[in-house]
């Protein structure tokens, strides 16, 4: 039964003390906290959101309970409140101060005489990611109050200027679109889906993610988070949103570029705190609030797969298993080879471009496996000088197995004699000779009248090259050499 007349319905954009507080001007009362009194319901639990005290005061003034349970953000305890089934921690909404579209507050002074019955403290305008009136696209004006008495009627208090000012302020104020992470955060409270990634975790976790990764994509990785403004915040949510909103994708392509642009700052590889710098360290932070959502995991494995980590080092919050890259100098120091030596195998095998020229080892990545297969090769490697010796042939044999492609250099050196300085996988050159005597098999009692290669060269007038081809390719069937003889020099061919 309702006890106050006449009837002041709740509007669905406002807040219980913005209804409270405009019922306190209708019925005559000094101040809310008064009339709240005069109610029997005391002020701090309508702050903080007591369905109890929604439900007494909605009976006092015949109000449909739930349109003000709707837009109540009810307190879960240490600095936390759920409005609509969505927890939002105390640092999400604002308490101290008083924020306002003036054009929002103009049409409520025309709708009654009194502004203190006709202005409503939307409940968007609690929300710290809240920025900008969407009605009118104007940034919410903000005035600092001088105490932290919430039971006072701040649009009155706080906001004196009426007709004309109100319209000076919307005049001279700050006339802008409202950032998407605004109208995602409002759409979510009003029900409505997406985006996906988005939407999996808590509001906290969906805004704190956008805004922190669009401080490090709007002002780089190194700026001081204290220097950030309110505007600064909001041209971040900004900026983030582009990433987040596309989900995982759009999170790995943010990484990649911030990678990318560390990389051309000479700076990465093991450096991953350098590279993601406030995104990284914002997310170490401990304490009561260390869960920062999907985020976290999805840098993990980032850097996990795309710099060079050291296994057993804590990335993170969690150790790291196995590692997927290496920097040059990281393998280099493990294989215990050269490192210039072992990057110019790694751009011969074309792990390494020619844009990286340039770029320091420690910042320089490769496979794992391909990284120490290209190490393994360069600890096995056997200089040019050597192979006639170790392959029984002449110098020019050797020339043409190179010429075909049956031994590779590991790299090519540049410079006078640089056949000589090439390096050859000992294990490459075995695998041509054991093929040679598979081809080529011992014979008990070899006929005389065979030929060495070089007595065939001749005696055939075929080059050396297309012989040895032609041995390869086993179209040379009457080949053979004396038992216990090994290499090129002790092929005998029936010519
Ligand atoms: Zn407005």
């Amino acid at each position: 039964m309702a006890q106050l007349f006449p009837y002041l319905p709740f509007h669905e954009n406002e807040t219980p003390a913005s209804w409270a507080a405009r019922l306190s001007v209708l019925h005559g009362c000094p101040s809310p906290r008064t009339f709240l009194s005069d109610q029997g319901i005391a002020p701090s639990d309508l702050l903080h959101g007591r369905r109890a005290v929604i439900d007494r005061l909605c009976s006092a003034a015949g109000q449909d309970a739930e349109a003000v349970w709707r837009n109540t953000a009810s307190s879960t305890g240490y600095q936390s409140f759920v409005l609509r089934d969505e927890r939002i921690p105390a640092s999400m909404m604002v308490r101290e101060e008083t924020r306002f579209c003036p054009l929002c507050l103009l049409e409520d002074d025309c709708r009654a005489d009194n502004p203190g019955i006709a202005r409503q403290d939307r409940l968007s305008w609690s929300l710290r990611v809240v920025t900008t009136c969407p009605t009118h696209g104007l940034a919410l004006i903000h005035r600092a109050r001088d105490h932290r008495d919430n039971m006072r009627h701040k649009l009155l208090v706080h906001v004196p200027e009426r007709a004309e000012a109100l319209l000076d302020l919307a005049r001279t104020g700050l006339h802008r679109e409202p950032s998407p992470l605004q109208s995602y955060v409002l759409d979510r409270l009003d029900g409505r889906k997406g985006p996906e990634w988005l939407d999996g975790q808590t509001l906290e976790q969906a805004v704190k993610a956008t805004q922190m990764l669009g401080i490090v994509m709007a002002f780089g990785t190194s700026i001081n988070l204290g220097s950030i403004d309110r505007d600064g915040w909001d041209l971040a949510g900004r900026s983030g949103w582009q990433w987040t909103s596309a989900g995982k994708a759009g999170l790995h392509s943010a990484f990649d570029t911030l990678h990318v642009l560390a990389m051309d700052r000479g700076q990465g590889g093991q450096n991953y705190a350098t590279v993601f710098g406030q995104l990284h360290r914002w997310l170490l932070e401990p304490g009561d609030r260390s869960d920062h959502g999907p985020i976290k995991r999805l840098l993990r494995n980032y850097i996990l797969r795309n710099m060079d980590v050291c296994v057993g080092r804590e990335l993170l919050g969690e150790r790291v298993p196995r590692r997927h890259k290496y920097s040059i100098q990281s393998l280099a120091l493990e294989a215990g080879v050269h490192r210039q030596t072992l990057r110019k195998i790694l751009v011969e095998r074309r792990l390494i471009t020619h844009n990286d020229t340039g770029k320091s080892n420690s910042i320089l990545l490769v496979d794992v496996k391909q990284g120490q297969d290209a190490a393994a090769a360069l600890n096995r490697s056997v200089p040019f000088v050597t192979l006639p010796a170790r392959m029984n042939a002449t110098r020019p044999i050797v020339s043409c197995l190179i010429e075909l492609g049956y031994l590779t250099p590991l790299f090519r050196s540049q410079g006078e004699n640089k056949r000589d300085k090439c390096g050859f996988d000992s294990r490459e050159v075995d695998f041509v000779l054991d093929r040679l005597h598979d081809l080529a098999p011992e014979i008990p009692h070899l006929p005389v009248e065979w030929v060495t290669l070089t007595q065939c060269t001749k005696r055939a007038r075929i080059p050396m090259r297309d012989l040895l081809q032609r041995i390869f390719s086993g179209e040379v069937k009457n080949i053979g050499r004396a038992e216990g003889d090994q290499g090129f020099n002790a092929l005998r061919i029936d010519i």
